[in-house]
Formats: C-alpha cells, sequence, structure tokens
C-alpha cells in the first residue's frame, strides 16, 4: 500500500494542529511539514534569502510562492523517506502552491494516496476561537479554545504560564481570515473542481471531527 499523506486547510482556529497530532499519532510514519516552522528557520540564516524573508516576516507580510515551494522541495527530497507519507499543517494555501504538490506527488506516483482535507468551521467560529486562543509562555505550544482545553490554566505539556498572543488582535485576526476568503478558499474550489475535496465539519468535539476524517479516507 502506498503511504499515505495530507493537506489540512481551514480557517486559522479549525483546528488543524490538533488534528495533524492525532494523523501523526494514529499512523505513525508522517513527515510534518508546516510552512512558518521552515520560513521561521529560513529566517535565522545569514543568507540573502534568509534575510529578505526576515524582513517579510517581521513586517508580516507574505513570503514570495517560489519561496515557499522551494522550502519544501528541500524538506520532501532531504527527509521523505520511501515508505513515509507527508502531512501539510495549514497549506496549501495558494493554487499554485496546490499544484506544485500535486505534481511532487505524481512524480513519486503517490497522488491517488494525497488527501486535501478541509476542517470547515465558519467564519464566526474562528473569530471567536482566535479571541480566546492562548499561548504557552515557555514552549511556544498554542492551546486552543475548544473542549478540554478551555479549561486549563497552565500549558499541558510544560506548565509554563499561558497568554493571549499579540497578534491575535481583531485586526490582526480579519486580516488572517480576509485572506482565507480570498486566496484559501481558491484552493479549495481547486480540490473541489477536481472531486478530491474531503470536508469535515470542525464545528464538533476532537474526537469527531478525527472520526470523520479516518472514514472519509477509507
Ligand atoms: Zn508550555
Amino acid at each position: 500500500m502506498k503511504p499515505l499523506s495530507f493537506a489540512l486547510i481551514g480557517r486559522s482556529g479549525c483546528g488543524k494542529g490538533t488534528q495533524a497530532d492525532l494523523l501523526i499519532k494514529h499512523f505513525g510514519n508522517l513527515l510534518y511539514i508546516s510552512t512558518g516552522g521552515l520560513l521561521r528557520d529560513l529566517a535565522k540564516l545569514e543568507t540573502a534569502a534568509g534575510k529578505g524573508i526576515k524582513k517579510i516576516l517581521n513586517e508580516g507580510g507574505l513570503a514570495p510562492d517560489f519561496v515557499i515551494i522551494g522550502l519544501w522541495m528541500r524538506e520532501l527530497c532531504n527527509n521523505l523517506g520511501e515508505n513515509q507519507g507527508v502531512i501539510l499543517d495549514g497549506a496549501p494555501r495558494r493554487v499554485i502552491e496546490a499544484q506544485a504538490m500535486d505534481e511532487f506527488m505524481d512524480f513519486l506516483n503517490r497522488k491517488d494516496a494525497f488527501f486535501p482535507i478541509l476542517i470547515d468551521i465558519s467564519r464566526e467560529e474562528a473569530y471567536g476561537r482566535l479571541t480566546k486562543r492562548r499561548i504557552c509562555k515557555e514552549c511556544g505550544k498554542l492551546i486552543p479554545w475548544v473542549g478540554e482545553f478551555k479549561k486549563l490554566e497552565k500549558c499541558d505539556a510544560c506548565g509554563g504560564e499561558l497568554f493571549n498572543r499579540p497578534d491575535d488582535n481583531p485586526e490582526a485576526i480579519n486580516n488572517r481570515l480576509d485572506y482565507y476568503e480570498d486566496k484559501v478558499v481558491e484552493v479549495i474550489n481547486y480540490y473541489k473542481d477536481k472531486n478530491r475535496l474531503i470536508t469535515v465539519n470542525g464545528e464538533q468535539p476532537i474526537e469527531d471531527v478525527f472520526k470523520d476524517i479516518l472514514k472519509a479516507i477509507k
């Protein structure tokens, strides 16, 4: 059997990271790709591109497509094992990224084992979750505003103090949600037009979202 790969898409706050963790626990051997993490690593380099990306990140701008795709490809070419799947957390966010990933999966002859999954929550729900979610001061773990997590008073990973992220202010949140309507919806339509999109209701308990994902990929 071909190794399964996933792309988790959805509005900020839909629980992509949580479902990514559950998929990794369930399937074990998945290469986790976070575009944000790759860009932050690049920004630490004293290279021309490293400096350029650092500036963009500091100003809250958007990294160019070719840098994002280039970082994915480097990661995939260097690290993806023969019997290992990929999990893209919160990507693709632009159609050109979706096309690049399709071509890569085609190259590996794995396109039929690649599942784009939309974790669907309304804009209102996303806004509510984002204004209330918290982050750990010590380890940086993001604590979503859903289910049992609402009750946490300290970080469940390290016991650190929890606070609201400075970039989770109303203006920044609305910008992120606008970007979703503007660009990510195009990605959703790209997969929908090809009858490949799996949509699950993200406004239900975490374990039910996960059950629906497993049911859909069977
Ligand atoms: Zn922590």
